[in-house]
């Protein structure tokens, strides 16, 4: 296997002290209802708002000097490129991120405050990649990419390691890093333990490949788990083989139900982003049955407060 449990522990002695080890806490609401111990894993509380802080700094951590030196680069405007450019500031290294002319202004400001190089090419995402790899071919940059890449994979699956042995985890999907990393910590710790993806049903990449039990691209369409939108790469190398040999099941979910789980962690005071509520989502909707302890992973924290507001507002 390309990531192993040795893997997973020894990144975290590496970003020990650059992470913060996040809370393990209690959901008194759905434990009550759903009679089964129900805990949230409070990566919304990660530095930069989201678990992907992990890989980014471990990724970093496992560059030789030379490389880093030369720097770091992405094309990710999402939590992946604030994690990059906020551990490669945090290591005294430099990053520079990859934008196109359509990525808001706002985004691009939140980049530049965290103290990264943004570089503005292009009208496209497929621009903005071309830049990137232009850069590690002619700067000699090292791109760290948002999942597929076995130190980021690594770093994610850390979490697998502070949330004990619980009947099943519930971890939000995308490109499969996340959802791989902590499986394999999970698998290895406790055979027994399911490890469930959940996702959006509009333009779930993962889900749709490992149905068609290959990578596939799929059509994106808008949803409140923006953070999970995206391609998995048609050359994926690491997360797809991981996700389908070690997760138990992916659930899909409605737009409406990911609107419930925000409100209901809403109430509960967590303030997360469609994307961390997919697992509450699904225990709400009886979309998954608890057999024994839960854990849901709450994934991240970066949601515009405006449509919070609206969300918390709406009825049900
Ligand atoms: C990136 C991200 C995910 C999905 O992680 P993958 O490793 O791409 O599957 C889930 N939630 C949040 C908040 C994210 O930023």
């Amino acid at each position: 296997m390309s990531v192993t449990l040795n893997d997973i522990r020894a990144a975290a002695r590496r970003i020990r002290g650059h992470v913060a080890e996040t809370p393990l806490l209690r959901d008194e609401v759905l434990s009550a209802r759903l009679g089964q111990p129900i805990w949230l894993k409070c990566e919304h509380r990660q530095i930069t708002g989201a678990f992907k802080l992990r890989g980014a700094t471990n990724a970093i951590l496992s560059l030789p000097p030379e490389a880093l030196a030369r720097g770091v680069v992405t094309a990710s405007t999402g939590n992946h490129g604030r994690a990059l450019a906020h551990a490669a500031r945090a290591l005294g290294v430099p990053a520079t991120v990859c934008l196109s002319r359509l990525v808001p202004e706002n985004k691009v400001q939140a980049i530049r405050d965290l103290a990264a190089q943004v570089r503005i090419t292009g009208a496209s995402q497929d621009e903005a990649m071309a830049e990137v790899a232009r850069a590690v071919a002619q700067e000699g940059m090292t791109e760290i990419p948002p999942f597929d890449h076995e130190a980021v994979v690594t770093g994610q699956g850390t979490i697998g390691l502070e949330i004990g042995t619980p009947e099943a985890v519930l971890v939000p999907l995308s490109g499969g890093g996340l959802a791989a990393g902590v499986a394999v910590a999970i698998k290895a710790l406790s055979p027994a333990t399911r490890v469930i993806g959940l996702t959006m049903e509009n333009g779930a990449a993962m889900a749709a490949s490992l149905a068609a039990g290959h990578p596939v691209a799929v059509t994106e369409s808008p949803s409140l788990a923006d953070s999970l939108g995206g391609g998995i790469g048609l050359q994926n190398r690491v997360t797809f083989a991981l996700c389908r040999d070690l997760l138990d099941d992916v659930i899909l979910l409605t737009e409406a139900e990911i609107a419930a789980g925000i409100r209901h962690l809403g109430r509960a005071g967590h303030v997360v982003e469609g994307a961390a509520s997919v697992g509450s989502a699904a225990l709400l909707a009886g979309r998954f049955v608890p057999r024994g302890p839960t854990v849901c992973i709450l994934s991240g924290a970066n949601i515009d407060p405006a449509l919070h507001s609206r969300i918390m507002a709406e009825a049900a």
